[in-house]
């Protein structure tokens, strides 16, 4: 077996939501798994989180349905809502709630004709402006809810932060007071938080938190951001191995385009890792790379299948040594930060291709996810 792989720790997972109900005593946890669970199994870690969660969240019905499929009985909230009518049966045959984001939405609500009333939370657009209904509109829409038969019990108010992650707390402030001037006539349960808020302002905890990326072991903060450090622990070790070694002469290029030149004397190993594994391809030359623990930087292009990693300064290396792209001892936001982008997207677009295992104790016994 090629072994580009990414090693799974379900403990990892559970350590993570610990985390959360720690920091968040007072409020119920929805754990969001949309996006395969950031590129980690959606089923998996839905098993492996469900009986330690209040509710589950997803970005669309068909996510919502596949882990219905997989067993998972947990509540779903559909986070953008329906996308039609239709699905509002669905949603009321099968056990999910429905954010209501629109007055189209409220409509096609109002007018359906279910099986059973659905859970409802409204959405209420504070500044971010992407989903959600205005401020003024927020204590019609909420009357409107209570007065639908098709909306079961009483109404959730939603929002969601631009800027949670920012150093400046200055947007995020004024959207949490906006919130709570809707909120407060209306004596609404509340949610607003994701993981950036959870960690970085309690005073917008409310009674439901909406976890996503810090569940998987990563700081939303920036690398230099002292908030960064948070006691969580990286769900995905993304994982390789040496296949060659070559020592190349000063002035020798390596990989595509030339774009990395030996300024002395190299030792250059190849790791069979590539954009095709999830890897990304913009990844700068020095981002580290660990080979056998220790840090090396990347030299030359990614490649699809390969990746070539400068390891002259280390001890000996050999074909078969262990290659480490992000996980433990490399966090995921520095390879990002190499690579112009940001944890959450290397995560969501690893490809099938990877194969996804469950980590234990013996590796010889790692479970693949298929
Ligand atoms: C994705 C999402 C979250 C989770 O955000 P994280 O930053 O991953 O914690 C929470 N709420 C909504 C509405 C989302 O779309």
């Amino acid at each position: 077996m090629r072994p580009a792989k990414a090693l799974l720790d379900l403990d990892a997972a559970r350590h993570n939501l610990a985390r959360v109900r720690e920091l968040a005593p007072n409020s119920r946890v929805m754990a969001v798994v949309k996006a395969n669970a950031y590129g980690h199994g959606a089923s998996l870690m839905a098993h492996a989180l469900e009986s330690s969660v209040d509710a589950l969240a997803v970005a669309c019905i068909e996510e919502a349905l596949a882990l219905r499929e997989a067993g998972i009985r947990a509540p779903i909230l559909l986070l953008q809502g329906v996308f039609s009518p239709d699905e509002i049966n669905i949603a009321a045959d099968t056990g999910f709630w429905l954010t209501i984001h629109s007055e189209r939405q409220l409509c096609w609500l109002e007018g359906a004709r279910l099986s059973a009333p659905v859970p409802c939370w409204l959405k209420v657009d504070t500044g971010m402006h992407r989903l959600g209904v205005t401020p003024q509109a927020a204590a019609i829409f909420y009357q409107r809810l209570l007065a639908c038969p098709n909306s079961l019990g009483q109404p959730v108010l939603s929002t969601h932060f631009a800027c949670a992650d920012a150093t400046n707390p200055d947007n995020t402030l004024a959207q949490i007071t906006c919130f709570n001037t809707i909120a407060a006539p209306l004596n609404a349960p509340c949610s607003a938080a994701n993981s950036a808020a959870i960690l970085a302002f309690p005073q917008a905890h409310y009674d439901w938190v909406r976890p996503g990326y810090m569940l998987w072991g990563n700081s939303p903060f920036g690398i230099n951001n002292p908030a960064h450090h948070q006691n969580l622990r990286p769900v995905m070790t993304l994982q390789s191995a040496v296949t060659a070694v070559r020592d190349i002469a000063p002035g020798e290029a390596v990989g595509y385009g030339n774009t990395w030149i030996a300024t002395k004397a190299a030792r250059i190993a190849t790791v069979t890792i590539g954009y095709g594994d999830g890897y990304p391809r913009n990844a700068l030359n020095g981002t580290p790379v660990l080979i056998n623990g220790q840090r090396c930087p990347l030299a030359g292009r990614v490649s699809m299948d390969m990746i070539t990693v400068d390891v002259s300064d280390i001890g000996p290396v050999r074909p078969g040594d262990t290659a480490v792209l992000w996980g433990e001892s490399l966090p995921l936001a520095e390879v990002a930060a190499n690579s112009d982008s940001i944890g959450y997207e290397l995560l969501t677009r690893m490809p099938l291709r990877t194969p996804r295992i469950v980590a234990s104790d013996h590796p010889s016994s790692g479970q693949l996810i298929r």
